[in-house]
């Protein structure tokens, strides 16, 4: 059975990357993805970049979802980008909060992402697909899981047509989070969000940052590999290979890769799965 893909990268910074990011997405065309995603930096900082990212893919004749986060937003800047947005015939978009940069004390006139939902819907109508964001082992700042899990289903609530979780490596927790949304009513496809492991120091404080589990077994595994890249990545590719296997087994609608504009392990993992 074939499931849909979607493949999320960032906005390069410099000339030389948005060289190499070209090259990653002309091969990861090869996998048809349902859309590629490019992300957003809170507060508007990348605005320019996401937008032209996004339209140099659609040129090339591929869907592209642009993020958009609205902490430190205004309304107005929101509609103006909107209205950037469709001219260009852009479909589709991840409506998130964002977290604010720190040193910008302006929090703007939205505080969740719920809010931006809203604020796309009544000023747009159906024109966008929306994507929410999602947390299988809980928002960071989240109170509580039951909190969490209703901040999820009033975002849903107010407009979103699918959700990509952030990633995760233990699938209990998606099948857990996938069941109490379903529970509470929500019922459009929550997708996994799929971080392919390049490398093990980096990625293990990102996880502690994001609120991402890296089981025990897994660190000490990696830990135990000390500077043999060619080791982690072996060992990380099985891992993610076997957890996409395990989340399309049971259900899953699909898979978000987490590219970080690279293109090979994708690519391989999507191999794998055949
Ligand atoms: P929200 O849904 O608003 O939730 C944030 C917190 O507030 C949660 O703890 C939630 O429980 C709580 N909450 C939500 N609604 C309410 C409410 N109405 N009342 C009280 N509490 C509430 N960040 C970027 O800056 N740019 C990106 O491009 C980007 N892309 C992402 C893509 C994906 C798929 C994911 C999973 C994350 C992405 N992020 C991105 C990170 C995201 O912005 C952060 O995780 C941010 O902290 C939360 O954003 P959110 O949209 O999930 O916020």
């Amino acid at each position: 059975m074939k499931h849909e893909i979607s493949i999320e990268f960032f906005p390069p910074q410099t000339p030389e990357g948005m060289e190499k990011l070209r090259a990653t997405w002309a091969r990861l065309a090869e996998l048809k993805p349902t859309f590629f995603s490019v992300t957003y930096g809170a507060g508007g900082s990348t605005r320019e970049r996401t937008f032209s990212v996004v339209k140099e893919i659609v040129a090339g004749g591929f869907a592209a979802a642009p993020h958009l986060s609205c902490i430190g937003s205004t309304r107005d800047s929101i509609r103006e980008i909107l209205n950037e947005y469709k001219a260009a015939g852009i479909r589709r978009t991840v409506a998130l909060r964002g977290d604010l940069p720190s040193g910008m004390a302006e929090a703007g006139e939205f505080r969740h992402a719920n809010e931006l939902v809203e604020f796309i819907r009544s000023e747009t109508g159906d024109w966008f697909s929306i994507e929410v964001a999602a947390y299988p082992e809980w928002h960071p700042q989240a109170r509580s899981p039951q909190d969490d899990l209703a901040a999820f289903a009033r975002k849903v609530r107010a407009g979103a047509n699918s959700a990509i979780t952030q990633y995760f490596y233990n699938a209990d927790a998606y099948f857990n989070f996938v069941d109490e949304a379903t529970a509470l009513g929500v019922n459009v496809p929550i997708v996994p969000g799929i971080m392919p492991i390049a490398g093990f120091t980096k990625l293990a404080r990102f996880s502690d940052a994001c609120g991402a589990e890296m089981p025990r077994w897994m660190r000490k595994k990696f830990e135990s590999y000390g500077d043999d890249v060619d080791s982690i990545r072996a060992f990380g590719l099985d891992i993610v290979t076997e957890l996409c296997e395990r989340l399309l087994k049971g259900g899953a609608p699909g898979l978000h890769f987490y590219s970080m504009n690279q293109a090979r392990l994708t690519t391989e993992i999507c191999r794998r799965l055949g």
